[in-house]
């Protein structure tokens, strides 16, 4: 259980425009923030956003097709679109 975790949903849930900068893998559901956010993402907060963002959530980037590094080498390379239901689940 992680409550890094629970927290990081806490605060995005309270700050839902903060939302734009955390992906979330379509195939294993992890969440954390986009690499490319920059310092400051909010004009009212300055960049205290950011930096509970960076405190709350780990970076992860995701491809495309909305799935991280580690999905993205499940799933097939060549396909066009990957077929989800091919995944094995955890
Ligand atoms: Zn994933």
């Amino acid at each position: 259980m992680s409550l890094q975790g629970t927290k990081g949903e806490e605060y995005i849930d309270a700050f839902p425009r903060f939302k734009k900068w955390i992906n979330e893998c379509i195939c294993c559901h992890r969440k954390g923030y986009d690499p490319n956010m920059p310092e400051n993402i909010s004009v009212v907060e300055g960049n205290v956003g950011a930096k509970k963002i960076r405190q709350y959530f780990e970076p992860l980037s995701v491809n495309e097709y909305k799935l991280c590094e580690v999905c993205a080498k499940l799933v097939p390379t060549q396909a066009k679109k990957p077929d989800l239901k091919n995944i094995p689940k955890k």
